[in-house]
């Protein structure tokens, strides 16, 4: 096929201000692969940067292509490059981090201080026809596994690094608070990793309906109830206290309700992105020796969640409800910030 000429970007400007442009062609470095992009999911964060042109960190002050939940197929590759070549299909893990500090040498590289992270100011993200990664952020998919679930990779590493920070395991009983994208995809992956029971909560009834659809084994509705009800319902939907628990929502009352239901010793992993600051249960806190632990994104756990789809244990199929086009994009976000279905996939190539 001869080399395309084409690199339609979808680059946002300002708040509300996407534009579809032609960027240049990359070339790649040595160690990296320039990919034809195919598949983009949209994350909470890509619709923050298009809606209010920042989140609580980050502010867009130059153009940047948005989208970071990639797959695609290598279409060159630079002269180092030996585990990968053109035609292979790829999901590309968006943050690159420096390799050679101290934090990075320990392996926790996602709080890497110099880590680069695809749309994240003032850093181009993937929805773009053509993109340049380095190479060893790209992992080949096997033949199996559809380009869309390679672009859900994203989400579903996020929960794998979720469930390893909350403990999960085997015979764990899971509260997963929020039945959002990221909610859906730790139920899923707590079941794969053999938890007993796995509730989950929501403010949404529609979204609980397709907690249930996934596979949870109860569900509660944040209504007027007070947290320590809505603790108990838990607790009864558990069978027993939560012994890990995935906040996904980031809601304040949310994080207090959970640490009320939690059994002592219970890892709370602490995903959702609230206010800046929240008053929470110190008393129980230190009363059941609690432990909170924040969740940047992932480090080591593409190959891990690669390994779930690749196998059978997690379908991240039923996730995709809508897709649009790259041309599209605009009504994608739009749907997006409706909070229209679940997760929405951009087509960059079909
Ligand atoms: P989402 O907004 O689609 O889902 C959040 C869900 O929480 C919604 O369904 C909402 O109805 C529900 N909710 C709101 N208030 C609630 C409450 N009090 N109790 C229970 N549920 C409540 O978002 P998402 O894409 O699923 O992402 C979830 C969270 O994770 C977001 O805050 C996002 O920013 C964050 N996130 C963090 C990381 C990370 O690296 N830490 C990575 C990705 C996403
Ligand atoms: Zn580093």
């Amino acid at each position: 096929m001869a080399p395309s000429r084409d690199n339609l970007s979808a680059v946002l400007h300002k708040a509300r201000d996407l534009r579809l442009e032609q960027k240049e062609l990359p070339e790649p470095g040595p160690q990296d692969v320039v990919i034809r992009i195919h598949k983009v999911g949209i994350c909470g964060s890509d619709v923050y940067y298009w809606h209010r042109g920042r989140t609580a960190r980050f502010v867009v002050q130059s153009p940047m292509v948005l989208g970071h939940e990639a797959a695609g197929v290598v279409e060159t590759v630079g002269s180092q490059v030996t585990h990968l070549r053109p035609g292979d299909r790829v999901a590309i893990e968006p943050g690159v981090p420096c390799r050679l500090c101290p934090i990075c040498k320990a392996g926790r590289y996602n709080v890497c201080p110099a880590v680069q992270f695809c749309a994240t100011p003032p850093v181009d993200g993937t929805l773009t026809r053509l993109y340049r990664h380095p190479a060893d952020f790209c992992y080949k998919l096997p033949d199996h596994v559809s380009l869309e679930e390679g672009a859900l990779l994203e989400p579903l590493t996020v929960a794998v690094y979720g469930c390893q920070r909350a403990g999960v395991g085997l015979g764990s009983r899971v509260l997963v608070c929020g039945a959002g994208p990221i909610g859906v995809v730790s139920l899923l992956t707590a079941r794969a990793l053999a938890a007993a029971r796995v509730c989950v909560t929501d403010i949404s009834p529609s979204r609980l309906e397709f907690a249930t659809g996934q596979g949870a084994d109860g569900t509660v509705l944040i209504d007027g109830a007070s947290e320590e009800e809505l603790a108990g319902r838990v607790v009864a939907a558990l069978g027993g206290p939560p012994t890990a628990i995935l906040e996904c929502c980031g809601a304040a009352p949310s994080v207090r309700m959970a640490l009320q239901a939690a059994a002592p010793r219970a890892k709370l992993a602490f995903v959702g992105r609230g206010p800046p600051d929240m008053d929470l249960p110190m008393v129980t806190i230190t009363a059941k020796e609690l432990e909170i632990n924040g969740v940047f994104r992932y480090a080591n756990c593409y190959p891990l969640a690669l390994d779930l789809v690749a196998s059978g244990r997690v379908q991240l199929g039923p996730l995709v409800t809508h897709r649009f086009t790259l041309e599209e994009s605009e009504s994608a976000f739009q749907a997006a910030l409706d909070g229209r279905g679940i997760k929405i996939m951009i087509s960059v190539h079909d």
